[in-house]
């Protein structure tokens, strides 16, 4: 795996083997900003670029499979 998608890796793993939510924007940054290189956690928490709000509104619709894509990055 490579290590260029590590905090999406990891959001997504807990997710699916249920030790975390994708409730709350949180869970969202978490998943989707943790390997943005403008991403630094607790500043300009109000940002949301537009791949973030495609990527939160396709997931919010189910549109996303978060289980395919984990298998493609591991
Ligand atoms: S909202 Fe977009 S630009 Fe901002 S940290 Fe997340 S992915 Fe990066």
């Amino acid at each position: 795996m490579s290590d260029e998608f590590a905090g999406f890796v990891k959001k997504a793993r807990e997710i699916l083997e249920g030790d975390s939510g994708l409730e709350d924007i949180e869970d969202y940054r978490e998943l989707l900003c943790a390997d943005c290189a403008f991403y630094h956690h607790g500043e300009e928490e109000n940002e949301e670029c537009g791949c973030f709000l495609l990527l939160k509104a396709l997931l919010e619709r189910n549109a996303f499979d978060l289980e395919k894509a984990l298998r493609e990055l591991e």
